[in-house]
């Protein structure tokens, strides 16, 4: 049985986590839950699942919690410090970062630090400190399972690859709802369009982030990190059935790559399981009826925000904490209607232009970066 915190449990994927430890009840168990704000939903997963835990991060929901959950002996915490403080549990086995955001680092740092294995779905966390955590996951000998679909893909092409080297990863990608979009029919594109995935239901940001592209310079960055393989290895492919999750060549040009409808219970849960495989119910692949499959090259001129993942990691040190810094709040800035669409890639050079560099950042040299870079994407909105 193994036991299991999940940070952002009222989230999409702490509810799909929660549904793949329903299915299993004699391997995982829900062992804390937290939540940003969204008591209502915290109280009742907490009603269901009966978790040693509980923390809502808004200090302001923290009585009606405990009111809610008074007569179960469950424990209460609110605040982002206790967060950090409550995955370093004994009991614990596997951290699922499922926060979104730049606020999933701390927590992350703290989980490692714990010896806990970390479930990644909180991308942010690699995009801003990579070298860091690796560093930390090393030291700690802490496994990094990946969640996000693709780096689960990637995780299972190289099962039993040993020391065999990836020559490329092809990451694929669904193209958003605006594939096949022109630039000027970009600038007009509203809030409520780019929240429409054709092929993944997610939280706003990373809905978002897809419709720019953003999340698949995210994804490139991440996939370096875990995987040790150079930027320019690595090669984003519109395919937008979104039914190859990635895949990877080795140096005789064999690729492995791994298919499945899109279903991220799948990853959470061998996340969760790896190296055994359990039975989900999903929707099994049917071939016949989806027929043909596509690819396309992604286009970096209406959708500049991968170019600009690509160019933060290639100069490296504090500069993909820049590109996530403006990426949230220009995100954030265009779900408000205070910005167009095509305005998000512009603010976002911006800041990678003119805030401070530094090549070898501390974690404190992030924080700062982070704060400093949306003080500046603010101003320049
Ligand atoms: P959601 O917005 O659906 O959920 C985010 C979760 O984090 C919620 O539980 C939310 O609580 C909590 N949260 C938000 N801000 C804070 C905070 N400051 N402190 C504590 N908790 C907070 O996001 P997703 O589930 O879509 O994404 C989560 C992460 O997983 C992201 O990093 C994303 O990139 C990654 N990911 C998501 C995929 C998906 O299919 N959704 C696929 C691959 C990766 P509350 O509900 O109270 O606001």
């Amino acid at each position: 049985m193994k036991q299991i915190a999940i940070l952002g449990s009222t989230g999409s994927i702490g509810t799909q986590a929660l549904d793949v430890i329903s299915q299993h009840p004699d391997h995982f168990a829900a062992h804390t839950l937290t939540a940003g704000s969204n008591a209502k939903l915290l109280v009742q997963q907490a009603l269901q699942f009966k978790p040693d835990t509980v923390v809502i991060a808004d200090e302001g929901q923290y009585d009606f919690v405990r009111d809610a959950l008074a007569h179960l002996p469950i424990k209460v915490f609110c605040g982002s410090e206790a967060l950090c403080q409550v995955v370093a549990n004994a009991e614990i086995d596997i951290v699922l970062t499922a926060m979104v955001g730049f606020a999933g680092l701390r927590p992350t740092v703290s989980a490692i630090r714990a010896g806990k294995a970390i479930a990644l779905a909180n991308k942010e966390t690699l995009v801003v400190a990579g070298s860091l955590i690796c560093q930390l996951c090393a030291e700690h000998r802490v496994p990094l399972l990946p969640v996000d679909s693709e780096h689960a893909a990637i995780f299972q092409c190289i099962n039993g690859e040993g020391r065999n080297e990836i020559r490329r990863i092809l990451l694929t990608a669904s193209g958003g709802p605006f594939r096949h979009f022109t630039a000027e029919q970009l600038n007009d594109v509203t809030p409520a369009q780019a929240l429409q995935h054709p092929n993944w239901k997610m939280g706003a940001k990373i809905t978002i982030d897809s419709a720019t592209m953003l999340n698949k310079g995210f994804e490139m960055i991440e996939a370096h990190w875990l995987y040790g393989v150079k930027p320019e290895n690595i090669e984003v492919v519109i395919h937008p059935e979104s039914v190859i999750h990635s895949a990877v060549e080795f140096a005789d040009t064999a690729v492995m790559a791994q298919l499945g409808t899109p279903d991220m219970r799948l990853p959470i849960q061998y996340a969760f399981s790896y190296p055994e495989r359990l039975p989900l119910a999903s929707e099994p692949l049917d071939l016949f009826r989806l027929g043909t499959l596509h690819f396309e090259r992604p286009d970096m001129q209406r959708f500049p925000c991968l170019a600009l993942a690509y160019e933060a990691i290639g100069r490296g040190g504090n500069v993909p904490c820049m590109l996530n810094a403006a990426g949230e709040v220009t995100n954030l800035a265009f779900r408000q209607g205070r910005i167009s669409f095509p305005r998000m890639a512009q603010v976002i050079q911006q800041v990678m232009e003119q805030a401070s560099f530094l090549p070898t950042p501390s974690l404190d040299d992030l924080f700062s970066t982070d704060a400093a870079c949306r003080r500046m994407a603010e101003a320049l909105l």
